[in-house]
């Protein structure tokens, strides 16, 4: 009823010609994989080239970030019309980096949320506590805000359109995965919290995310989890077999 959905980040790294030769190993090594939806998440940069060089591979493009205007004096941002005139499909919002370096806040994911089912861009809002908050145990209480306010006004016809990482904040980057029940765990609550927001038929065509150190030796167990429902990668995305075997999870 989902499907699975392995989302690679990343982030600020590789030069055109890195970004060439790994479009072309990675087309390559997914040919033929079916029964879940690839996508690639480059630096802006890289997006038009890299829709070319994966138009006869089943690898989707997405952006890591957007600016909720369509156009306008804003030096420097990328509106969502522009992503999607690029071929961009999905677009990253509110990565726990961009909260961090760039002050996102959930006001503005909202509105960056808005503006990408506006222009036909599918968002990947992430959400997840620091790990202050996990010792605190305000971790439901975090990604329920987060939730609550991120989605605000967000019609329930758009819902199904809308993706959900869940990152935990000291998962990513770091090595430490949340172990599969932890991520369930989790993956409910937030699975409730969306049902209590559009109702639980269309929250349960929502699909969730885990992000956080996934890598090739983690993914199948992670995968194997009722309300997971893919995955959002970043460093183990960089290298297109670890990235393929991610992929190639098996559950
Ligand atoms: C990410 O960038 O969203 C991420 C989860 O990174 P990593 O897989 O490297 O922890």
């Amino acid at each position: 009823m989902r499907r699975p959905l392995i989302a690679g980040n990343w982030k600020m790294f590789k030069t055109a010609e890195e970004a060439h030769v790994y479009a072309e190993e990675l087309s390559r090594r997914v040919s033929g994989v079916e029964n879940r939806e690839i996508l690639v998440c480059p630096p802006s940069v890289y997006i038009h080239p890299l829709v070319r060089a994966f138009a006869d591979s089943p690898v989707m493009i997405g952006a890591q970030n957007v600016f909720w205007e369509d156009e306008g004096a804003y030096t420097g941002e990328v509106s969502a019309p522009m992503l999607r005139s690029l071929g961009a499909r999905f677009c990253l919002i509110g990565h726990s980096e961009r909260r961090q370096y760039f002050l996102e806040t959930d006001a503005t994911v909202n509105q960056r949320l808005k503006a990408s089912l506006k222009a036909g861009l599918t968002p990947i809002v992430c959400v997840g506590e620091t790990l202050k908050e996990r010792q605190d145990n305000t971790t439901i209480e975090r990604v329920s805000s987060q939730l609550t306010n991120g989605l605000k006004d967000v019609s329930t016809d758009d819902a199904s359109r809308i993706v959900i990482a869940y990152e935990p904040v000291w998962a990513i980057g770091t090595g430490k995965t949340a172990t599969p029940e932890i991520a369930q765990e989790v993956h409910g609550v937030i699975r409730s919290l969306l049902a209590g927001i559009f109702g639980a038929e269309r929250a349960g065509l929502i699909r969730i995310l885990y992000g956080g150190s996934v890598k090739p030796d983690n993914i199948d167990v992670l995968m194997a989890k009722e309300d997971i429902d893919g995955a959002l990668v970043g460093g183990a995305s960089l290298d297109a077999a670890s990235f393929e075997r991610i992929i190639r999870y098996r559950g």
